[in-house]
C-alpha cells in the first residue's frame, strides 16, 4: 500500500518522467555510434574508441550567481553547455557526450514551465548538434534554478595542452577580444551604467550576447593540440587565469597592455579602464595558450584573429607593461581590480 508520502513521490516521478520524455529525449538529437544505450535506463552505456584518451569536465551554473535571475532559458541552456565545451576546447579535446542535472523551481503554472523547458531544450540541442555531442542522461529535481552539465570528449594520446607546459620565451596568445562579457553583465544588471552609456542598442546587444552565448573554441583547440605548450579557457579574466598557467608551469610572464585585444563594447571607457575590464572581466571563454615563437606565424596565418599579448619569462611573477613604444620605455603598470574568485 502506498503511504501519502510515497503517493506524492509517485506523482512527482511520473511528471518527472513525462518531462524527460517531452524535453530531453528528442528523437532528432545527435545520435552517436559510440553510444550503445542513451537516455532512459539507470545508466547510459558507451563504447569508446580504443585509440584515444577520454577527457571529462563538469560545471554548474546557479541562478543569481552565474547568471542574472531574469536570464532567458535559451541563454541559460546555451551557456551551461558552452562553458563545458570550452573546457574541452582548452585541452584540445573533441566533444562526445554530456549529462545534464537540472534543478527547477516551482513555476507560476504548467504553461510557463512548458514554455521555459521548450526554449531551454531547443537551445541546448541546437548547440549540441553544432558540436556533435550527445545528451546521454541526467537528473531532474525541484529546487532553486541550477544547471549542471558534465561533458566528455576524446583526447589524442599525444595531446599536451596542459596548464603545466609553458616554457620561458613562449609567446602568450589569446583567441579573441576580451571584456565584452563583463560589459554585458553590467548591462544585464544595469550597473556601472557610465561604462556602456555611449553604446548603440546594437552594440549593447552584442555585449549581452558575449555574456549569454559564449563561443566554445573547439575547432581552435583541436588545431592547437600538438602545437600549444599550455592552454586554458578564460572564465575569470586573463590576469587571474594566466596565473594558473604560471603557477603550474613554474614560470612568469610579461603582458603588453597595448596588445590586449579589446571587445568593441569597451569604447565608452578610457584606455586604462578598458584594459582593466579586459584583463579582469570574466566569462569571455576565449582560449589563452602559449607556444614556441617559431610556431606562431603558421598559426597566425590560419587564425588571423588570434592575438599575441605577451611572453613567458623565467623570472617569476606577472608583469603588466605599459604604453612605452619601445620595450625599454615600457613602465610597469599596476592593476587595481582582480578577476572573479568565488571564495575570494
Ligand atoms: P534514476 O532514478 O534511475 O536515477 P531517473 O528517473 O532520474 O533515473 O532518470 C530516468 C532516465 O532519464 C535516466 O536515463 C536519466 O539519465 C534520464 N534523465 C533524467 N533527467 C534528465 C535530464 N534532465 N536530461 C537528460 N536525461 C535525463
Ligand atoms: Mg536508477
Amino acid at each position: 500500500m502506498l503511504t501519502l508520502e510515497s503517493e506524492l513521490r509517485e506523482t512527482m516521478s511520473r511528471s518527472e518522467f513525462q518531462l524527460i520524455q517531452s524535453y530531453f529525449s528528442d528523437p532528432e538529437q545527435v545520435s552517436r555510434s559510440d553510444i550503445v544505450l542513451g537516455i532512459g535506463d539507470d545508466c547510459a552505456i558507451a563504447q569508446p574508441r580504443k585509440q584515444s584518451n577520454l577527457a571529462f569536465s563538469i560545471d554548474t551554473l546557479i541562478s543569481g550567481v552565474h547568471f542574472p535571475d531574469d536570464t532567458p532559458p535559451e541563454a541559460i541552456a546555451y551557456k551551461a553547455l558552452a562553458v563545458n565545451l570550452s573546457d574541452l576546447a582548452a585541452m584540445g579535446a573533441e566533444p562526445a557526450w554530456f549529462t545534464l542535472s537540472l534543478s527547477l523551481p516551482e513555476m507560476q503554472c504548467d504553461k510557463s514551465r512548458e514554455e521555459w523547458l521548450e526554449k531551454f531544450s531547443l537551445s541546448l540541442f541546437s548547440l549540441a548538434k553544432e558540436h556533435n555531442i550527445q545528451l546521454i542522461g541526467g537528473d531532474t529535481t525541484k529546487g532553486a534554478l541550477s544547471v549542471t552539465i558534465q561533458v566528455s570528449g576524446y583526447l589524442d594520446k599525444s595531446s599536451g595542452m596542459r596548464r603545466s607546459g609553458a616554457k620561458p620565451d613562449d609567446l602568450i596568445i589569446v583567441t579573441g577580444p576580451l571584456g565584452g562579457a563583463a560589459i554585458g553583465l553590467d548591462i544585464a544588471l544595469k550597473q556601472n551604467t557610465e561604462q556602456f552609456s555611449c553604446l548603440s542598442e546594437h552594440d549593447k546587444q552584442d555585449a549581452l550576447n558575449a555574456l549569454n552565448y559564449p563561443k566554445a573554441r573547439i575547432k581552435e583547440g583541436l588545431s592547437l593540440q600538438t602545437i600549444a605548450h599550455s592552454a586554458l579557457d578564460l572564465s575569470d579574466g586573463l590576469l587571474s587565469d594566466l596565473k594558473h598557467i604560471l603557477k603550474a608551469s613554474n614560470v612568469g610572464a610579461e603582458l603588453i597592455l597595448e596588445k590586449i585585444p579589446l571587445a568593441a563594447s569597451l569604447t565608452c571607457l578610457d584606455k586604462q579602464a578598458a584594459w582593466e575590464k579586459a584583463l579582469t572581466g570574466g566569462d569571455d571563454y576565449e582560449l589563452c595558450f602559449t607556444l614556441a615563437k617559431d610556431d606562431w606565424p603558421a598559426i597566425k596565418e590560419q587564425y588571423p584573429q588570434f592575438i599575441e599579448v605577451g611572453i613567458i619569462t623565467s623570472q617569476k611573477g606577472l608583469r603588466l607593461l605599459g604604453t612605452g613604444r619601445l620595450p625599454h620605455d615600457r613602465q610597469e603598470y599596476k592593476i587595481k581590480t582582480r578577476g572573479y574568485d568565488h571564495f575570494g
